[in-house]
Order: structure tokens, then C-alpha cells, then sequence
């Protein structure tokens, strides 16, 4: 079982909180058993449980491992928020593809709109299907899943930076394909955020106020993808020819 450590591996560490009561109570761990630890830093290590109270697991490292699961590229999804569950699929994708971020917006045509206090419990379920997606596919790193943010505002927010780049899904582009757009970027560019509408897709003024903020739109091929399709294949597009 792999385990993330809020903080820095030590020869011995005490785990409390959710890890901790989970190891207690459903998987019934005793002294002798291993899990694997990723600490802050992203290192990784094989641990021996070794001691327990009602609330805590202590464990004993046993070998530190090179294990870096991270992709070189910091690939950030920003997605339109789509209907019913999908963000759920979305994000557990976003992770296992290696995105460091999932950015929810809010825009024109996003049929869902939350209130505060439900905005703030779909926040905290997606960060917790993240942090699963994560123990599960091996990363030593866990993507965070922002707080939602109207689109407009998130785009005045984005300031253009030379070492960064937004590329947005957009089915009326026919002449940018993704992967041709992300062999012409320098070399240099190191963070990229992919930008996918919600299911009515983007309108207009949208689609130029994105690009007025430095987005470039590129074509996922000729057929229309659902957001949840086109999310992926972005992603898969972006880590083979630019990252891992
Ligand atoms: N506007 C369309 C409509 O309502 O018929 C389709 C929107 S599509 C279902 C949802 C999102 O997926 C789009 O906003 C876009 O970001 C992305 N997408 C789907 N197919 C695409 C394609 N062929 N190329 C680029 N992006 C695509």
C-alpha cells in the first residue's frame, strides 16, 4: 500500500489522521508489515509497521527507493465543468495521465453552477478521487484539484509568461492539430495547461477572450469528442510528445 507523508521521510516516522486509521481499522496491519511512503519531496521508501495506538502507526524505514513517477512536463488540466459525475472520471484520469493540477471553471455553457457550500463539498470529494488516483497509479506526487473559478476570471488571473503555455480544445480549429503545436513550442516550455470546454463547448466570445489571454487553440482531429474523451486524449497527446 503506498502512503503520502505530509513532511519529509525519517528512519522513523508516526503516521496519525486518515492513513493512520485506515491502516488500523480496515486493512488490520500488524507489526511486520510494509507499506511504501512518499514524503513531500516526492522521495519514496519501503517502511516496516513496528508500533500502534488507537490513533497512530509508527513505522521503521527499511530501504529508500528511486521510484519517481513525476513526469518531467507540469501538465495542468483546466476543464469546464461538465455535467452530473464526469469531473469525478476526469480527474482520476487527470491524475493517472500525470497532471500536477485539475483547475474546474466555470463557464458559459457549463450547465452545472454550485453554491458555495456544495462548490466547497465537490472541491473536497474531487482532491480526495485525486489523492486515491494517486496512490493507486504510483505518483510521488500529489496533483492538486484548485477551488472553482468563473472562466473569465481565471483567464484575467493567468498572466503570460514566456515559459509557460495555454493551449485550448476547440472542435472549430481545423488547422492546428495538438501535436504539431506542441512539437513548434521551445523546447524551454516546461508547463503546459490544457484547456477543455464543457459538453456545449465554448462560445465565441470565450474562444477570443482565451486567445486574447495567450491561449492558442489546436484540433483534436475531425470528429467531436465528449469533454471527458477530449480530456483525455489531450493529456495522453501532451505527456507522449512532451512529457513521459
Ligand atoms: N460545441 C460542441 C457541441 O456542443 O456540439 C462540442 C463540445 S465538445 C462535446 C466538449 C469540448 O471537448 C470542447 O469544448 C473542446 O474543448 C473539446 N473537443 C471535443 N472535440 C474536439 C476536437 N475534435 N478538437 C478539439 N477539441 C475538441
Amino acid at each position: 500500500r503506498r502512503l503520502f507523508l505530509k513532511g519529509l521521510l525519517a528512519p522513523v516516522v508516526t503516521l496519525a489522521g486518515d492513513d493512520a486509521h485506515h491502516l488500523l481499522y480496515a486493512m488490520r496491519a500488524k507489526a511486520g508489515d510494509e507499506v511504501v511512503l512518499v514524503d513531500d519531496a516526492g522521495q519514496v521508501a519501503r517502511m516496516e509497521l513496528t508500533g500502534f495506538t488507537a490513533d497512530t502507526v509508527t513505522m521503521r524505514l527499511i530501504e529508500r527507493l528511486a521510484a519517481d513517477t513525476e513526469s518531467p512536463l507540469s501538465l495542468v488540466l483546466a476543464q469546464c465543468l461538465p455535467k452530473g459525475d464526469k469531473l469525478e472520471f476526469i480527474v482520476q484520469k487527470a491524475v493517472e495521465l500525470g497532471a500536477v493540477a485539475v483547475q474546474p471553471l466555470a463557464s458559459r455553457n457549463s450547465v452545472v453552477r454550485y453554491d458555495a457550500k456544495k462548490a466547497a463539498a465537490k472541491e473536497k470529494r474531487w482532491q480526495k478521487i485525486a489523492d486515491e488516483a494517486a496512490k493507486q497509479c504510483g505518483r510521488t506526487r500529489l496533483p492538486a484539484v484548485r477551488p472553482i473559478e468563473p472562466l473569465t476570471d481565471w483567464l484575467a488571473a493567468r498572466a503570460a509568461r514566456a515559459d509557460a503555455a495555454l493551449l485550448f480544445c476547440y472542435e472549430n480549429e481545423e488547422r492546428q492539430p495538438m501535436q504539431a503545436t506542441l512539437r513548434a513550442l521551445p523546447a524551454s516550455v516546461r508547463e503546459i495547461t490544457l484547456l477543455v470546454g464543457p459538453e456545449g463547448g465554448f462560445t465565441l466570445a470565450e474562444a477570443e477572450a482565451i486567445t486574447r489571454a495567450g491561449g492558442v487553440s489546436v484540433t483534436l482531429g475531425p470528429r467531436i469528442l465528449r469533454a471527458e474523451t477530449a480530456a483525455v486524449a489531450a493529456m495522453s497527446i501532451v505527456q507522449y510528445e512532451r512529457g513521459d
